[in-house]
């Protein structure tokens, strides 16, 4: 069996970079099923279907390729044969993503491939439905959280680095709706998995919290090597 560590949580509390810092120690791939929610999105987007239409939402769906392929154990995400990693980060294709995650056919798509993929290899799977749905049965699974205000002020700090230069205020509103549709939504919300290890990174530097994860594989791995 291969080896599957799940992390769940909200919006900006760190998943995205932490999970590649512990994949990276551990030696396992990082699968970060966001991406394939954000490209299935951008796909929307190009083909301009009404996010608050399901039935166009799912019709769109069929036609949409997401796929995903590792270059030096680095995910990139494709739309049929374009590699879309490098579009996936806007503010228009997040709130698309948090849209096209409520549709039932996208998510079973979305779910079969990344169970394809968790069969397959030793991986580090981030999302928010993974240790409740995805890998039900996940040896390890984390729910990474912090306060709403922290994770926006990161967040924001990272944006402001690229040059976006979107006010705190809107960064914390866009997090907190975001947050509220994926705890909210009727299939597969966003909730912490009752045998999940939590996680409040709300004081801890990143360095606290990738040995803090690693402590909790370890506990049920043993040391790698
Ligand atoms: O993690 P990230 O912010 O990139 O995810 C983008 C959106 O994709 C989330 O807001 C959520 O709506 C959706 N998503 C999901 N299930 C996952 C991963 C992401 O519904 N496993």
């Amino acid at each position: 069996m291969p080896m599957n560590i799940a992390i769940d949580g909200p919006v900006g509390a760190g998943k995205s970079s932490i999970a590649d810092r512990v994949a990276e120690r551990l030696n396992i791939l990082h699968l970060d099923t966001g991406a394939m929610y954000r490209a299935m999105a951008l796909h929307m987007i190009r083909n301009r279907v009404n996010m608050q239409d399901e039935q166009a939402i799912a019709a769109a769906c069929e036609e949409a390729d997401v796929q995903v392929r590792y270059e030096d154990g680095a995910q990139k995400t494709l739309l049929g044969d374009e590699d879309v990693t490098g579009l996936l980060r806007s503010g228009e294709v997040s709130a698309a993503a948090s849209a096209v995650s409520r549709c039932p056919i996208v998510r079973e798509r979305m779910v079969r491939a990344q169970r394809e993929l968790a069969a397959r290899f030793d991986m580090l799977i981030d999302g928010r439905d993974i240790g409740t749905n995805v890998l039900i049965n996940a040896p390890v699974k984390i729910y990474l959280t912090a306060a709403a205000e922290e994770r926006a002020r990161r967040r924001y700090a990272q944006q402001v680095e690229k040059g976006d230069m979107t006010p705190y205020e809107k960064v914390l509103a866009d997090l907190n709706m975001r947050d509220e549709q994926d705890m909210n939504r009727k299939i597969n919300p966003l909730c912490r998995a009752e045998d999940a290890v939590l996680l409040d990174s709300t004081e801890m530097s990143i360095e606290q919290v990738v040995d803090a994860i690693i402590k909790v594989v370890e506990g049920t791995y043993g040391k790698r090597n």
